[in-house]
C-alpha cells in the first residue's frame, strides 16, 4: 500500500490540466489505458490523419494561450484557412450559409429576422429548469429554434434542446435572460476578455493530440501511471483509498475526472451512495464519427467552409453535422483528396446505436447526396463509436451539481474536474482541471 498526499484519476486533458497546475506539488495520476488523452486521439491512418474525438477546439482564453505557450506548442497550433469559416445549415436539399446571409434566407423568415434584430425581445425569465428550447422559442419562435437552434445544440452537445437546461448548457444566455428584455444589452454588457494575440478554432500539427503529449511531456514521468483501472474508491481515516488493477493507494486529497458512469461505478461504500446515485442518472449518449476520403471536387455543389449542420425537426437525417477538415488544415489527406467528418447519433436517435455501419454509412452517403450531389463513391471510410460521447447538462446534470455541492465534498478533500463540470469543450476541460488544481493548493495551504 502507498500513502500519498493527491492522486488524479483519469488521464484525459481534464486530469492531465490539473496535473499541469499541480506541477510544484507532490501527486499521482492514474490512467486506464496505456496513453494519456483520453478522447483526445488523433489517428494516421494511411495517407490521412483524423481524429477520433474532438477535431479542433476554440482558442479564446488568456489562460490557455498562457498554457500553450508555457509547453512550448504555439509553433505547432494550425491556423484554419479564413476562407474555410463560412458554417452552413442544411434543412431538406438546400444548405444555407450562417452568418448576415441568415437573415436573408428562408431559415428565419421575416418574423424570425425581427426578432433577431431586437436581440429577442422578451419578458425577463426567471425559471431556473427552462429547457434551451423553450428559451429560444419565447425570444426568437419556433422556426428560427427548429432551424438554427436545434441543429446547433446537436452539433455541439450532441443533444436535445428540449432536454438541455439553459442554465447549465448556456449559463451566459441564462443570465442575460434573467437581466434584459433585449439579449443584446447582454452581449453589449459582457465584459471583455483579457486579449490574446489571436483567437479562433484551433488544431494542430500532428493533430488534437499534440496538445495532451506536449502536458504529458512537462510532467514528472515519476508521478504518472498509465494501464492502471481504478476498480473502488472508499473513505479511511485522513482520506481515501483507491484500488487498482495494480494494487492499492491511499491519499489525502483525491481529484475525480474520470467519466461519470465509469466514476459512478467506482465510487463504493454508504459515504458515497447519493453521489454515485447522480453519477449514474447523468446521461451521456453514443455518437459515431465516420470519416470519408472523396476525390477532389466530386460534389456538384461546390462550396465548402468549416462544415453544415442538419436541421432536425423531421427526425430523418442520420448527419447531425459533417465538418470539412481539409478545408480548414491543409495536412490531413493528399492534395487531389478531400476528408468529410460526419456526426450520427446523440440524445435524439437513441435507437440507432444498434444500426450496423454499412447501413449506417449508406445512410449517411444518401444524404450527402441530397445535400451536395455526389458524383464519385468514397475513396476511403472509417468509423469511430463513443458508446458515451459527451454528458447532457439536463436536469439530471443539474441534479448532480447539488448532490455534490449539497454533500461538501471539496471539504472533505474530494475534487471532481472534466466534461460533466462546468462545460463540454476542450477548453472547458482545461480550465475545469487548472481550477481544481488550485482549489487542492488553497486546500492543502489552509489546513
Ligand atoms: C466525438 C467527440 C467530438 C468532440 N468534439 C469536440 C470539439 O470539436 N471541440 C471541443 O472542444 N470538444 C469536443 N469534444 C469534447 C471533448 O473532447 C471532451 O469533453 C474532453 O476531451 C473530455 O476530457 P476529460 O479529460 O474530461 O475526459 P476523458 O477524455 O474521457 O478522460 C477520462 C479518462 O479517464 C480514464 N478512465 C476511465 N475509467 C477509468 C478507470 N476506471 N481507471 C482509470 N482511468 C479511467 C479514461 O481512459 C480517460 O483517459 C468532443 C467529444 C467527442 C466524444
Amino acid at each position: 500500500m502507498a500513502n500519498h498526499n493527491i492522486i488524479i484519476l483519469g488521464g484525459g486533458i481534464s486530469g492531465l490540466s490539473a496535473a499541469y497546475a499541480l506541477k510544484d506539488q507532490k501527486y499521482l495520476l492514474l490512467e486506464a489505458k496505456e496513453r494519456f488523452g483520453g478522447r483526445i486521439v488523433s489517428i494516421k491512418d494511411g495517407p490521412y490523419q483524423i481524429e477520433a474525438g474532438p477535431n479542433s477546439m476554440m482558442l479564446k482564453s488568456k489562460r490557455i494561450w498562457n498554457m500553450i505557450q508555457e509547453l512550448g506548442i504555439e509553433e505547432k497550433i494550425q491556423w484554419p484557412d479564413p476562407k474555410s469559416k463560412i458554417r452552413y445549415i442544411s434543412k431538406g436539399e438546400g444548405m444555407y450559409p450562417i452568418g448576415i446571409q441568415t437573415l436573408l434566407n428562408p431559415l428565419a423568415g421575416m418574423a424570425g429576422l425581427l426578432r433577431i434584430l431586437s436581440g429577442g425581445f422578451s419578458e425577463r425569465g426567471s425559471d431556473e429548469n427552462l429547457s434551451v428550447y423553450d428559451f429560444f422559442v419565447r425570444r426568437f419562435g419556433q422556426k428560427v429554434t427548429e432551424n438554427l437552434v436545434v441543429p446547433f445544440v446537436s452539433g455541439i452537445y450532441a443533444g436535445d434542446a428540449k432536454k438541455l437546461l439553459l442554465a447549465q448548457a448556456f449559463p451566459n444566455l441564462h443570465l442575460w435572460d434573467r437581466q434584459h428584455k433585449s439579449l443584446w444589452s447582454g452581449i453589449l454588457g459582457t465584459k471583455k476578455q483579457p486579449r490574446i494575440p489571436k483567437k479562433g478554432i484551433v488544431s494542430f500539427n500532428g493533430g488534437m493530440e499534440t496538445l495532451p503529449k506536449a502536458i504529458v511531456a512537462r510532467l514528472n514521468p515519476e508521478f504518472l501511471r498509465s494501464g492502471v483501472t481504478v476498480t473502488e474508491i472508499s473513505c479511511i481515516d485522513g482520506g481515501y483509498r483507491v484500488k487498482t488493477s495494480d494494487g492499492i493507494y491511499d491519499c489525502k486529497k483525491l481529484i475525480l475526472t474520470l467519466p461519470p458512469t465509469q466514476l459512478a461505478s467506482v465510487l463504493s461504500g454508504s459515504e458515497f451512495l447519493n453521489l454515485s446515485r447522480a453519477l449514474q442518472n447523468i446521461y451521456s449518449p453514443w455518437l459515431a464519427v465516420h470519416h470519408f476520403a472523396f476525390p477532389k471536387n466530386s460534389t456538384r455543389d461546390p462550396r465548402r467552409g468549416f462544415g453544415f449542420l442538419s436541421t432536425q425537426n423531421q427526425g430523418d437525417r442520420h448527419i447531425l453535422g459533417c465538418l470539412w477538415p481539409t478545408s480548414s488544415f491543409s495536412d490531413k489527406a493528399p492534395h487531389d483528396q478531400e476528408l468529410f467528418t460526419v456526426f450520427t447519433g446523440g440524445s435524439l436517435y437513441p435507437i440507432r446505436q444498434n444500426e450496423d455501419e454499412d447501413f449506417q454509412k449508406a445512410q449517411i452517403l444518401k444524404e450527402l447526396n441530397q445535400v451536395l450531389g455526389l458524383k464519385a463513391p468514397p475513396l476511403w471510410h472509417r468509423r469511430i463509436v463513443w458508446p458515451e460521447a459527451i454528458p447532457q447538462y439536463d436536469k439530471n446534470h443539474c441534479q448532480f451539481l447539488k448532490t455534490y455541492r449539497e454533500e461538501n465534498w471539496e471539504s472533505r478533500g474530494l475534487f471532481m474536474a472534466g466534461s460533466f463540470f462546468g462545460g463540454i469543450s476542450v477548453p472547458d476541460c482545461m480550465e475545469s482541471g487548472l481550477r481544481v488544481a488550485e482549489c487542492v493548493i488553497n486546500a492543502h495551504l489552509s489546513s
